[in-house]
This record gives structure tokens, C-alpha cells and sequence, in this order.
């Protein structure tokens, strides 16, 4: 399984306290199912995982009011299942895109999951925050490239956000980030943690940050509330990619996101499927 690990740090969160410890995610046998596991040490941020954890099976998913009537077939092995639109704000693809976006996550190999609280209300202020959070770093000397989402807090009548960060590049402590946060006018508790990914060669899917864009089961006919927030906090994307942050499987920088997501489909296996007709 991924797991992470606090990452040495200077800085005290005060705010932080003990909440009940996690539980663990199986790495499941196929990877466009997996999940990123849990911290390892709990914290009040653990609050911002609670909801939408289960491991999706494919069958499940709603089929695609769009493209579901083509079916397509799997050039290596012949299976049959049916087209989709891959378009983030269908009710039936959003999960399988996110899911897509997670393996070319996997492939670019983070090293650390960052998190930030209290960003702001709305997509514009959070976006220019976060802008404004990039200047800071690299001002201090702290070249981080990261990929990060942006997801509203679990209670609904909470109109907070908190956002999660995958990098690479510099090492910052949490002290670091915080100070950051504070200057770009986001909440000064953070979090920085540590990512062990498998050193088997398999290529992770990581899409803790949009799992509330997992179908609750396969009968949705529309977008569910928690994906409409997701959606709208996001500005109508599911991932924001800094420069430099995608990368191949020997980790050389790949510029486009859909280049990227075809080479994380290739090396987890996924092979190519062509129309069935
Ligand atoms: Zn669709």
C-alpha cells in the first residue's frame, strides 16, 4: 500500500489535537482503483479525509449518458466495456477522469503531500491565494513544482476550503509552507507529510484530493452535491498542475497533462482500447 509519514518539522501547529486514528486503504490489485492511503499519524486535518474513502469497482460507475452507447474493446485482451466522455463535469466520467488525473500524479512521484487550510470561499480568491502562495516560495527560495486540488471541508454548512498539494523539487519544513500560507492570507495550520510510494515499479494512483468525485453508487443520474462543490471550488477542474510538474516514467518533464495521463495509463498497464464495431 502508499502511505505517508509526518515529515520533520519545525513548526508547531498549536491548533492541531488527536482525533481517532485512521483507517488503513488496501492497495487494491488493480491500479486504476487505488487510492492514496491514510497519514500515518492522526491529526485534526485527518477531518478533511472522512468522506468518500471506499474503493470503487468500474462496474459500479454510472455509464455515460454521452458515449455510453459505444462500446470498446481491449486490444491485448478483448474485453468489452462501454465509451466515455472523460469530460470532468459528467455525472458518469468524473470519477474515471479524476482517476486519470491521479495516475499522472503517481507517475510525476511526489514526494510530499502538502495541505493548507482555511484558503478562502470561492475559486477567485483561493486561486490568487494560491498564486500569490507560489510567489512567496519561490521569493524564499523554495522551488516546489505541485500539482493540487482544492477541496471543501466535509461539513456542508462550512463554507471553508482546505487544498492538498502533491511536489517535488525543494524540501520544505512545515514551518516553511506555513509561513507561506500566512503571507498569501490562508490559515496558519498546515501539514506536510511524507510519500512512499512502491518501490515495485507500480505506478500509483493518487487521487486523495478529489474523492468526493466518487460516485456514491452506480445509479446517479446527475452530479452529487459533494462533486458539485468540488467542481465549483475547483473553477470546473479537477487538478491544477504547476510548471514542471508532470513527468514520464524516467522522470523527465512531460508539459501537457494529457500526455502525461496517457504515459501513467501505459505504465499501469492499461493498454489501448479501440472502438468494438
Ligand atoms: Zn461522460
Amino acid at each position: 500500500m502508499i502511505s505517508t509519514s509526518p515529515a520533520t518539522s519545525g513548526f508547531a501547529c498549536a491548533a492541531l489535537s488527536p482525533v481517532a486514528a485512521p483507517h488503513d486503504i488496501p492497495f487494491p490489485p488493480t491500479g486504476e482503483t487505488a487510492l492514496m492511503g491514510r497519514p500515518a499519524r492522526a491529526t485534526v486535518l485527518d477531518l478533511y479525509g472522512e468522506s468518500q474513502t471506499t474503493t470503487p469497482v468500474r462496474d459500479r460507475w454510472p455509464v455515460c449518458p454521452v458515449s455510453g452507447d459505444f462500446l470498446m474493446r481491449h486490444l491485448r485482451t478483448g474485453e468489452v466495456t462501454r465509451g466515455r466522455c472523460l469530460d470532468s463535469s459528467c455525472y458518469a466520467c468524473v470519477w474515471p477522469v479524476a482517476l486519470r488525473v491521479g495516475g499522472a500524479i503517481g507517475l510525476a512521484r511526489p514526494d510530499r503531500l502538502i495541505t493548507l487550510t482555511h484558503v478562502g470561499r470561492t475559486w477567485a480568491t483561493i486561486q490568487s491565494r494560491m498564486t500569490y502562495f507560489r510567489r512567496v516560495l519561490t521569493r524564499r527560495d523554495l522551488p516546489l513544482e505541485y500539482a493540487w486540488h482544492v477541496e471543501p471541508d466535509p461539513d456542508p454548512a462550512s463554507p471553508e476550503h482546505h487544498v492538498h498539494l502533491w511536489s517535488h523539487g525543494a524540501d520544505p519544513s512545515r514551518g516553511d509552507i506555513a509561513a507561506a500560507a500566512i503571507a498569501a492570507s490562508m490559515g496558519p495550520v498546515c501539514d506536510v507529510r511524507s510519500v512512499e510510494v512502491p518501490t515495485d515499479g507500480r505506478i500509483p494512483t493518487l487521487a486523495y484530493g478529489m474523492k468526493t468525485c466518487e460516485p456514491p453508487h452506480g445509479l446517479m443520474s446527475q452530479l452529487w452535491p459533494e462533486a458539485e462543490r468540488y467542481l465549483a471550488a475547483n473553477g470546473g477542474r479537477l487538478v491544477h498542475p504547476t510548471r514542471g510538474f508532470w513527468r514520464d516514467l524516467l522522470g523527465h518533464p512531460v508539459n501537457r497533462m494529457r500526455e502525461a495521463i496517457r504515459l501513467a495509463r501505459q505504465a499501469q498497464g492499461f493498454g489501448n482500447w479501440v472502438p468494438a464495431t
